[in-house]
């Protein structure tokens, strides 16, 4: 569970190298899917899966998956919302037992 919790929001920035075959249909089927909420998102009224808040047809969004169940699809989420939680992910699997807060 922790494990694979670092794998749940692949960045395609962080995904240089070709998809195994096993991952492949995913992959078109996130696209299929980011598609056409994308057409609901740029209309407007779509709301985010995590926070409720709508999300402006100009503001980045990600296609949100199910925190338990990576099979399943939330729906569009505010890009902050969905990274905040993979911040929080990654932060909770991280050993750190001092952590200070940074002045930025
Ligand atoms: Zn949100």
């Amino acid at each position: 569970m922790a494990r694979t919790a670092l794998f749940l929001f692949p960045s395609p920035i962080q995904m240089p190298a070709p998809l195994p075959s096993s991952r492949r249909g995913y992959g078109l089927r996130h696209k299929r899917l980011r598609k056409s909420w994308a057409i609901k998102v740029a209309r407007g009224g779509v709301r985010c899966a995590r926070c409720g808040q709508l999300i402006s047809p100009h503001e980045p969004w990600d296609l949100g998956h199910d925190d338990l169940d990576r099979t399943k699809y939330n729906g569009p989420e505010h890009r902050r919302c969905n990274r905040a939680v993979v911040t929080h992910l990654k932060e909770a699997l991280i050993p750190e037992p001092t952590r200070h807060s940074r002045e930025w």
